[in-house]
């Protein structure tokens, strides 16, 4: 996908804030942080959506789960608290069509999920 923001971020050709990456997934700062810490999760392949998630074939859930943990550790908010999130589609929110989770924590979050 040439022209996705995130793979060009996953490229290397628009930097960030990187919080964390292995092999399969690849985590940083959101550009406009909802939150003290706002950090974004994505499989290094491009999935568009999670509707494009075939579970059977692809653990990338398993990958974006255990980065989440990795991910809350490195920004100190595993044991206070945060929230995952994934949109999907437009209605979901969703506006970068690179499948991705949202890490939000570091004060206390209200009902800001729709
Ligand atoms: P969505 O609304 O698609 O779930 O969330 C996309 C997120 O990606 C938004 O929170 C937005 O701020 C973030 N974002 C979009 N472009 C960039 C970018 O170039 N760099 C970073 N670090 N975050 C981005
Ligand atoms: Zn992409």
């Amino acid at each position: 996908m040439s022209d996705c923001i995130f793979c060009k971020i996953v490229r290397g050709e628009i930097p960030c804030a990187r919080v964390y990456e292995d092999d399969h997934v690849l985590a940083f700062d959101d550009i406009h942080p909802m939150a003290p810490a706002h950090v974004v999760i994505i499989p290094k392949k491009h999935i568009a959506t999670l509707m494009d998630i075939d579970t059977e074939k692809n653990n990338i859930m398993n990958h974006l789960i255990a980065a989440a943990q990795k991910v809350a550790k490195v920004k100190g908010i595993d044991a206070r608290g945060f929230r995952t999130a994934i949109n999907c589609n437009v209605e979901g929110g969703q506006v970068v069509f690179h499948l991705h989770m949202h890490v939000l924590g570091g004060r206390k979050l209200q009902d800001e999920l729709g």
